[in-house]
């Protein structure tokens, strides 16, 4: 069952406290705080590029034990340190009840949810619960599993705790295929959730979606093209010797060096007379295009139940799978000389299928379908 999605109470971005226009709004800092040096260093480094919110992580959720598993509340030191010599502010990942508790504490400005504690709405409902009555900002991670509603639910959770400062962090799913990043970006997901809430703020973490250095700059650009509200990007002041995700770091010159010059911004929108006039016409024509998309799907159902009618009177089975097959190639074929990939049309064509499918059932079988 799809439940209709609740709106969420939420305070802009902006009025954090936290991040200064312009966007995109940026931390970083290194997967985990390992040493006050290391700390220090890397955020007098950050410091300097204009980064609003300083990243590390103090307990670390490890696939193997036995790993760095972060160094603890003592940690919670180094970041005050780093508020108070560097004027940036700091945040933290939160896994359980303890971890809110210390981050309280020491006066942590912001805290996120890791992918792994997303998934678990036991533990989110412990954070959710920890946090009541307080108004730091926290941003969810997806969870690691493709599931928008396990994401939808866990801020669900923490906004009727009352927490309003809240926003999210894109990261990538985890995958069994063999693809090109370590986290497959899944961008339509991020979409459908910024389309269903375009009031919570929205990060993207390429450091975590690509997995290696050299892929962090075309991950963070995508996530500029689509207008994301902000990047959170690792960064370490020696990356090779880090103690976890050393191989997606970059050390604050390299990030430097990404922002200044290796990134475009795009603006969200533009006062421009002539880009206005432009983007109207061409919008119009699309709306044009929609409308006649529109009915030639109405047209081409309305001979789908012609033929469900058809095959009635005829007692003939609806589906013939060699029959849609043969649809489908013709298509695809077809779709070539337009310059259509192939994925994209056998995805339209075969939802186009079901829907006949199921109105065809619908006069056969003379009931409206069970489906919704
Ligand atoms: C991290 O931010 O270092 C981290 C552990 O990320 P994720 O929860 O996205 O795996
Ligand atoms: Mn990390």
């Amino acid at each position: 069952i799809h439940m209709a999605s609740k709106k969420l109470d939420i305070v802009p971005l902006c009025e954090w406290g936290l991040f200064a226009e312009p966007s995109p709004s940026l931390v970083a800092g290194p997967c985990s705080a390992e040493s006050e040096d290391q700390i220090m260093e890397t955020a007098k480094g950050l410091k300097e590029l204009g980064v609003n919110v300083f990243r590390a992580g103090i307990w670390k959720p490890r696939t193997h034990p036995g790993c760095f598993e972060g160094v603890g509340a003592p940690g919670l030191k180094w970041l005050q340190k780093v508020q108070k010599e560097y004027g940036l502010k700091v945040a933290t990942e939160v896994a359980n009840e303890k971890h809110v508790m210390e981050c309280l504490k020491h006066k942590v400005d912001m805290v996120w949810i890791g992918a792994r504690t997303t998934a678990n709405p036991f533990l989110v409902q412990e954070i959710a619960d920890a946090l009541r009555g307080t108004d730091i900002p926290v941003l969810v991670k997806n969870p690691v599993n493709p599931d928008l509603d396990l994401w939808i639910g866990a801020l669900e959770r923490l906004n009727r705790a009352g927490i309003k400062k809240l926003g999210v962090i894109h990261r990538g799913f985890s995958t069994a295929d063999k693809i090109k990043y370590r986290n497959d970006p899944q961008w339509q997901m991020a979409i459908e959730l910024r389309s269903r809430y375009p009031e919570l703020p929205f990060f993207v973490d390429p450091s975590h979606i690509a997995g290696r250095r050299e892929l962090v700059r075309e991950v963070a650009q995508r996530s500029l093209d689509l207008g994301f509200d902000g990047l959170m990007i690792e960064s370490h002041c020696n990356p090779d010797a880090a103690l976890s995700d050393a191989d997606q770091q970059l050390t604050p010159a390299q990030l430097g060096d990404m922002l200044a010059h290796r990134l475009k911004v795009r603006n969200a929108d533009s006062d421009s007379p002539q880009w206005r006039e432009n983007i109207d016409q061409l919008r119009a024509q699309i709306d044009i295009i929609d409308e006649t998309i529109l009915s030639a799907l109405s047209a081409r159902m309305e001979v789908s139940r012609q033929i469900g009618q058809y095959k009635k009177d005829n007692n003939i089975a609806i589906l013939q799978t060699s029959r849609w097959d043969a649809v489908l190639a013709k298509v695809v074929e077809k779709g070539k000389e337009y310059d259509l990939p192939e994925k994209f049309l056998t995805a339209v064509f075969n939802a186009i299928h079901e829907a006949s499918v199921e109105a065809q059932n619908e006069i056969i079988s003379g009931r409206p379908s069970e489906r919704q």
